[in-house]
């Protein structure tokens, strides 16, 4: 059976698509089936609204602040289940919700996304993974090739329009030139970087 809800460390994230359009190098769906307390994270079928609220449900949130939309996805792939969602938590749980994305949204649907998922969440964490196109694309090997990193780079400006809570996350691994040269774009575009650290797990 399939994770829709699962617990990784101290935060809880809602796996609703195995859809996404990049190749990430680093992508955590590269090394198993599963990542924290869940056991598998890959759908036999693109999970239906139904299903993902029944695993809502049955999940103890006791102790919990916040969840995270990110999984074996992108979420904004299944775009529509996500603003259902979260209508449904927001009227039933006392939880902050946050994305995890590769920013990609607007080249997914052709549209810009960014106030609508804005409104559906408390925290944007975009993906930026390397401070340039080139490299990004090599990183993040994207469906739509180079004007990726522009569109990324966009969605977020635009998320942080209507939402305080916006930044990017590069990883560690990604070396120390790569780390400063990303701070010095995220500096340049007002948006906070976040370092993580990264982990194979
Ligand atoms: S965007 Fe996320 S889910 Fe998609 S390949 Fe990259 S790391 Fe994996």
């Amino acid at each position: 059976m399939t994770d829709i809800v699962y617990r990784y460390k101290d935060q809880i994230y809602f796996n609703i698509t195995n859809k996404c359009p990049c190749r990430c190098t680093f992508c955590i769906r590269n090394n198993g089936n599963s990542v924290g307390e869940a056991n598998n994270l890959w759908f036999e079928h693109e999970p239906s609204l139904e299903e993902i609220y029944k695993a809502i449900d049955a999940f103890d949130f006791s102790g919990c602040k916040e969840a995270v939309f990110c999984g074996y996805g992108e979420p904004t792939m299944a775009l529509d289940k996500m603003l259902a969602v979260s209508r449904y938590v927001r009227e039933r749980y006392d939880l902050r919700l946050r994305l995890n994305t590769n920013g990609l949204g607007d080249l997914i649907h052709k549209r810009s996304i960014a106030e609508e998922v804005c409104k559906a969440v408390d925290c944007v964490s975009v993906s930026l993974n390397m401070p340039d196109a080139k490299s990004y694309c090599e990183v993040v090997n994207p469906a739509y090739g180079e004007k990726s990193f522009d569109a990324m780079l966009r969605f977020a400006q635009d998320c942080r329009k209507y939402l305080e809570d916006v930044r990017f996350t590069v990883v560690d691994c990604i070396g120390e030139e790569n780390v400063r040269k990303s701070q010095e774009l995220a500096d340049s575009l007002g948006i906070p970087l976040r370092v993580r650290v990264y982990s194979a797990a």
